[in-house]
């Protein structure tokens, strides 16, 4: 099993480096632990990253991301999702994002200068969004219409560094400017 995930990882990246030419993580680096076809890598002490249910609330995010907006974790096979502790990621050019897609996930673990306290809590289902459909000017309008999806992540625990958090995953879609 393990084997496969390795081979299969290796293979994609390649061809998302070509098809894309955006910015990737450093090469070659190892993930943290693998989503389905998914890599995740870790950039960031934030405890909800350090928690034993981290991969778990990965994947279920992830799959209610996917529902939302009517794609397959296929469209997930070879990408990965880099959890930054920084307040805001690197995208094309823009450096005020907290999320990018372009062809691999990038994702603050900040909001306004605060650590958040759970994965839902971050734009990994807005930058899903962008993955499933495009859309850089943000025309759709699921992305302003988060309840249905809001109601699949709430009463989930958070985690701080000194313990139990709430868990707030409102931040989760919205609209912001293009290229994020
Ligand atoms: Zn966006």
């Amino acid at each position: 099993m393990a084997q496969l995930l390795e081979r299969s990882w290796f293979a994609v990246p390649l061809l998302a480096l070509v098809a894309c030419g955006g910015v990737r993580p450093d090469p070659g680096q190892e993930p943290d632990f693998v989503v389905r076809d998914a890599a995740v890598v870790l950039r960031t002490d934030a405890a909800f990253t350090r928690s034993v249910d981290f991969p778990a609330r990965v994947e279920s995010t992830l799959d209610a991301a996917l529902r939302y907006w009517g794609g397959s974790w296929s469209r997930l096979a070879g990408t990965t999702i880099v959890f930054e502790g920084t307040s805001h990621v690197a995208c094309a050019g823009n450096d005020g994002s907290t999320g990018c897609y372009d062809g691999d996930i990038r994702l603050s673990t900040q909001d306004a200068g605060r650590t958040v306290s759970c994965v839902e809590a971050t734009v990994l289902v807005h930058e899903v969004g962008h993955a499933v459909i495009g859309d850089a000017d943000h025309a759709d309008p699921r992305w302003m219409d988060f309840t249905a999806l809001a109601e699949d992540l709430v009463g989930r625990p958070g985690y701080d560094a000194s313990g139990p958090a709430s868990c707030d995953p409102v931040a989760n879609v919205w609209r912001h400017p293009p290229r994020g």
